[in-house]
């Protein structure tokens, strides 16, 4: 049971390209098992904040908490990864000629690595597992196709569930429902919703509409800092938000 409700805590940071800064003193508190959407115009400093996170980017000031311990502008991006933060970017890289099961096995022995699975029970634990995990992104029927015959909505679910066999405390998402149908796009809403019961999710999102349906707490970036933060009634309404989103 965590001590205190905020799981990743970022505090005034500010990452500089020559001079200029794609992030500005940003700071951005996100609870266990929250799920949050940050919105923003190209530029807004939206990618460079997930690259902070995941330690592939090292801000100039500021510091990042995690758990309220552990200091990610100190760690690699290995070390980020195995505290317990995933990243889905918007191409899934999963293994399109293996079986959707095999994509879910091969993420399942990649958390444990090689001697742990050598030494496990092995095969039927790993099983039960794979019922969850297929389960839980939605592609129980599909268990023994090749993940290349997948729909583009679909190969998405998988790369999902292939980050959620690594147990990540908080996972960040790009534009996950980019290119799918509108369905798609509904159960996407759902399964993230699903997910954020027991994990942090932090969304980037362009979709208004998966954002709404989404409905959770919106942080708008805009110049490397939060411009407002709120519903998403709240800063669609926020006069600087229309400005700045109007004005491109
Ligand atoms: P967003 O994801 O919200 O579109 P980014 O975080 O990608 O915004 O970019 C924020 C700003 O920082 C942009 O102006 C971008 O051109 C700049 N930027 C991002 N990465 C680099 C980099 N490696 N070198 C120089 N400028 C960069």
């Amino acid at each position: 049971v965590p001590v205190t409700p905020t799981l990743l805590y970022l505090d005034n940071i500010t990452v500089s390209f020559d001079g200029f800064r794609a992030l500005n003193a940003l700071s951005l508190a996100i609870d266990h098992a929250e799920m949050r959407a940050i919105i923003g115009p190209n530029g807004a400093g939206k990618t460079t904040m997930m690259d902070v996170i995941t330690g592939k980017t090292q801000p100039n000031e500021g510091t990042a908490l995690f758990e309220g311990t552990h200091d990610l502008t100190a760690l690699d991006e290995t070390a980020i990864a195995e505290l317990g933060i995933g990243r889905k970017f918007q191409t899934p890289t999963i293994f399109e000629m293996h079986t959707v099961e095999d994509n879910l096995l091969l993420a399942l022995k990649n958390r444990r690595g090689p001697l742990a699975t050598l030494l496990s029970r092995g095969v039927n634990q790993d099983m039960v597992r794979i019922d969850a995990l297929l389960e839980r992104v939605r592609l129980t029927a599909q268990r023994h196709r090749r993940a290349g015959e997948l729909s583009h909505g679909q190969k998405q679910w998988l790369e999902i569930g292939m980050l959620l066999a690594q147990e990540p405390k908080l996972l960040l998402i790009d534009e996950p429902a980019a290119g799918m149908t509108d369905q798609e796009t509904a159960d996407t809403a759902d399964l993230l919703r699903d997910i954020a019961r027991s994990k942090a999710v932090i969304v980037v999102e362009h979709d208004m509409t998966f954002v709404r349906d989404l409905g959770v707490k919106v942080t708008c970036l805009h110049e490397g800092s939060v411009l407002a933060e709120g519903s998403l009634d709240a800063v669609s309404a926020n006069e600087r938000v229309v400005e700045v989103y109007l004005g491109r």
